[in-house]
């Protein structure tokens, strides 16, 4: 997988993602995609559900690991436990941010509570780790809280960079933005930052942008070179903003690892299949999740 190709000057494009199941949850894969494999420097996005879950299940991915990746789990709807191989356990529900860093390797499992029933949404999200960082050691953060900001008569959290004069507390280990847009008719500008490339993902909704209809399951890319972007609602929507500087470093990305050889992601791929434990071990009931070889080998 190759870095992002030059911008295209601002203009917006929609890219439609691709339904598919991830454990037992339905998502809508809205990147990577052909054309457009990074925005700054996530590089993965889920937007899951809605699906029903119940007090037993639902929404349930087993151990599995991960490298050279931040995962950000933000939800809009329902609650999930997760559970890393650090020794974290923390339930996330709606309007808070998990955010794991996975550097040389880690493994976490995401669950049910035992206690929600009712819809999940939300959007699974993968930020690459520049090479700084992504040999290094593995963390979590959860944030309960998160700055807002106001958007015409809605409002904006960010989780994580800046927006306006609101900053998220959570780590960043490259130049970027991610923020939820709780927008309300007519819709509202959004502040960007001219030096990053943005793309909208909306979750519920319909969002126009630049005279065209952003709607869940796509990915609105809008370039970079802009200070803010006006967005249109004629009925209540929640989208994520993703922004960042382009990622400056190919990444080659498979399964549940990003890296920058074939090689590196072969070698982690065995290293969780013989359990050697770099990856560590996830308290968790469930299975273990294993993948078989990459094509290349
Ligand atoms: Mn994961």
């Amino acid at each position: 997988m190759s870095q992002a190709p030059a911008d295209r000057g601002g203009e917006v494009e929609l890219l439609p993602g691709h339904a598919t199941v991830v454990g037992d949850m339905p998502v809508r894969r809205v990147l990577p995609q052909r054309p457009r494999r990074t925005v700054g420097s996530w590089c993965f996005a889920d937007h899951m559900g809605p699906v029903a879950v119940t007090e037993d299940g639902g929404a349930d991915i087993g151990p599995h690991p991960h490298m050279g990746l931040q995962t950000v789990t933000w939800l809009v709807s329902g609650s999930l436990v997760h559970r890393d191989s650090l020794g974290s356990e923390q339930v996330i529900r709606a309007g808070q941010l998990n955010l794991m860093t996975a550097g040389h390797g880690v493994a976490h499992a995401e669950e049910h509570t035992g206690d929600f029933r009712g819809d999940l949404q939300g959007i699974q999200l993968w930020v690459a780790q520049p090479e700084a960082t992504r040999h290094g050691p593995a963390a979590f953060e959860h944030h309960a809280a998160l700055p807002r900001f106001a958007l015409g008569s809605g409002e904006g959290t960010v989780l994580v960079g800046t927006i306006g004069d609101a900053t998220s507390p959570a780590r960043r280990d490259t130049d970027h933005v991610g923020a939820e847009l709780r927008l309300l008719p007519p819709g509202a500008p959004v502040p960007l930052h001219p030096e990053h490339e943005h793309a909208l993902v909306v979750l519920e909704g319909k969002v126009e942008v630049a005279g065209l209809q952003a709607t869940p399951g796509m990915l609105a890319y809008l370039g970079s070179g802009r200070d803010e972007c006006a967005l249109a609602v004629h009925e209540p929507a929640t989208a994520l903003l993703l922004g960042g500087v382009p990622f400056p470093e190919p990444i080659v990305m498979w399964w549940n690892f990003v890296g920058r050889t074939r090689d590196e992601l072969g070698e982690a791929r065995r290293q969780w299949t013989e359990d050697d434990g770099r990856f560590g071990v996830v308290a968790s009931g469930l299975p273990r999740i294993g993948v078989s070889r990459p094509p290349w080998e």
